[in-house]
């Protein structure tokens, strides 16, 4: 079996993962969860093969870009060869639903799919990425005559997506956004230019756009927003005025298309409620940041393992450079980070499921159930909605900081040939950094963080944790578990500080986020150690390196030193 499909994703598949509810919630009672489970494996196996088989010729043609060609984007021989590859084993549209030819697949393998193709190749990965996500947000705001009309190329492979947002002078505030959309005779036609798209050449783009009727008004903010599908072909085969203006260079990720994107009066349909795209494009985004995350644990699990490959083969002192303490810390440290990384985004993937499973049941059952079991159903994904939209900004910004930590390691336990050009990791640093920008900045997603938990989401959090926590009653288990507990009971004093003062509040919110992370990371490598003993010194590693980071942030906070904001200007002004 390929190296891809390793212990720390079958652990999830054959034990911490509740398939039974989850395919009796989504399909009913009398689902066949023994045969869907062994499909999943299957496909992860499969997935698994292709991926590690176009590693070699991604990493040696790493630098080949697309180039434009009469408008036309041509990418390189090893992307084609991958897309194909996919499409021929039936890998794309995995997630769209049976309905429109897809297999309905849970976000834990569509992720992991991403995962694994990121680490063969990260360009790769924004291509297919966006196919299954750009799917979805269709599936789950057009309207049945768009869902007919374009969600079937998605599953054959035909058609792939973009999402254009981001303009020149709109990249994190998207209230900045001027794309124009106009209504006239019934049909919408947009007039604008979208910066830094990835796949440009995608037959479909979900373009958030400024209505005409209300532009003045709402300029500047984000109402008057919709989200509108503009195709490159009409459904009359006519060719849409839009273009591909310019393909840029980049430091890393050098398949995948970046472009400059030019609507000149090209026509489009809007995809859900009018005025209110922001919302249908979050759920793009959310989904994208779990595909990013994804793409960052891909990419650092391939830097920790030609790290730990290296360190085996390089002999200083007579010795293997792992030998040395200083290198085990680092090696150790890194490993800590990629696994503590796929802990919170495979909980997260897993709770996506489970939500979305429970609205299937809901309205698949709604109506004929008991009003106290539909109420209690209710409840439930309304808690579990809370939890999603806190989980998926921290799970963003820890695995795409993780990837860049992790890569820049990577580089440094290979010494100076780390620093040459053809320096696999030094290839995967600079594939990294990007994790840490797109589909919101790491300071946007500490930010959403805080937002989420200002709304109360942390403590819906931390009430399913104390719960799993408690239940760990097996020794070493009980002792750290109640570590973690002080930990939580740390942070919940030290948010009060923060209730004061909204600047100071933003100003902490990495320390925030940092805090969060790390009791959650521990509960869920616990939980791992539960299934799996010889995980147990990686949990309780964890918990020794983030418990005293964890009260030093905690610390920080509780200083409620609104001051220390006009010091750092202070500070800054000596630059
Ligand atoms: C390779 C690549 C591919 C991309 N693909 C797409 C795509 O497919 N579709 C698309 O629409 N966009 C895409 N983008 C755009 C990307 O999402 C933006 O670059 C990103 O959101 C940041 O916006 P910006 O570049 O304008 O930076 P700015 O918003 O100008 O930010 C600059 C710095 O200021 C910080 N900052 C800004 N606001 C705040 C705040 N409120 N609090 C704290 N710090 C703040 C940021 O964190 C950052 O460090 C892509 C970009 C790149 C480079």
């Amino acid at each position: 079996m390929s190296d891809y499909l390793h212990s720390g994703i079958s652990l999830y598949l054959d034990k911490l993962i509740d398939w039974d509810t989850y395919f009796r919630l989504k399909k009913g009672d009398d689902a066949d969860v023994q045969s869907e489970q062994e499909a999943l494996g299957t496909v992860l196996e499969t997935m698994a093969e292709i991926c590690s088989n176009l590693e070699a010729q991604c990493r040696e043609e790493w630098d080949l870009a697309p180039t434009l060609v009469d408008g036309k984007v041509i990418r390189p021989a090893r992307i084609e060869r991958a897309v194909s590859e996919f499409r021929e084993a039936g890998l794309v549209g995995l997630g769209v639903e049976e309905e429109y030819g897809g297999f309905g697949m849970p976000s834990f393998i569509c992720n992991i799919f991403l995962e694994m193709m990121s680490r063969a190749d990260a360009g790769l990965m924004t291509i297919m990425g966006l196919q299954t996500g750009v799917a979805e947000d269709i599936e789950q705001f057009g309207s049945k005559e768009l869902c007919e009309r374009y969600l079937p190329g998605f599953t054959t492979g035909e058609y792939e997506g973009a999402m254009d947002l981001t303009e020149a002078q709109a990249g994190s505030d998207l209230g900045g956004i001027v794309t124009k959309a106009t209504e006239r005779d019934g049909k919408i036609f947009l007039n604008g230019q979208k910066i830094f798209i990835t796949n440009g050449n995608a037959e479909i783009h979900m373009v958030l756009a400024r209505d005409a009727d209300n532009f003045d008004e709402t300029k500047g903010s984000t109402k008057g927003l919709s989200l509108y599908l503009c195709p490159m072909v009409l459904p009359d085969g006519s060719e849409n005025p839009m273009y591909v203006e310019r393909l840029e260079h980049k430091l890393g990720i050098h398949g995948s298309p970046t472009a400059v994107m030019q609507y000149d009066d090209a026509e489009a349909f809007l995809v859900g409620v009018k005025g209110d795209g922001l919302k249908a494009m979050l759920e793009l985004m959310n989904n994208a940041r779990l595909g990013v995350a994804s793409q960052g644990l891909g990419i650092a699990e391939a830097a920790l393992t030609e790290a730990i490959n290296y360190s085996r083969e390089r002999k200083q002192f007579g010795f293997p450079i792992g030998d040395q303490p200083l290198m085990k810390s680092m090696l150790a440290r890194m490993t800590l980070q990629v696994e503590g990384s796929r802990a919170l985004l495979y909980r997260s993937t897993g709770l996506s499921d489970r939500t979305r499973a429970q609205e299937v049941k809901l309205a698949r059952e709604g109506e004929s159930m008991p009003a106290a079991e539909k109420e209690a159903l209710m409840a439930v994904i309304k808690r579990n909605k809370i939890r999603v939209r806190l989980l998926t900004p921290l799970v963003k910004y820890l695995c795409s900081e993780c990837c860049d930590s992790v890569t820049r390691q990577a580089i440094q336990v290979h010494g100076g040939i780390g620093f040459m050009a053809e320096s696999t990791v030094g290839k995967l640093h600079l594939d990294g950094i990007i994790t840490t920008i797109y589909e919101g900045t790491s300071e946007i997603q500490v930010s959403f963080a805080l937002k989420e938990i200002g709304k109360g989401g942390l403590h819906i959090v931390f009430e399913e944790i104390e719960a799993e926590l408690s239940a760990m009653t097996d020794e070493p288990r009980k002792a750290l578990a109640e570590r973690v507990r002080q930990g939580i009971a740390s942070i919940n004093e030290a948010s009060g500080a923060l209730l004061k003062d909204f600047n100071y509040a933003l100003f902490s919110a990495r320390h925030l986020s940092d805090t969060a992370i790390c009791v959650i990371v521990s509960a869920e490598l616990l939980k791992q150690a539960g299934e799996s003993p010889e995980r147990m010194d990686l949990a309780a590693g964890w918990i020794e390196w983030k418990m005293p980071e964890l009260e030093m942030h905690a610390q920080r906070i509780r200083e409620g030193a609104g001051t220390r904001i006009e010091q750092f200007e202070s500070i800054i002004k000596l630059a």
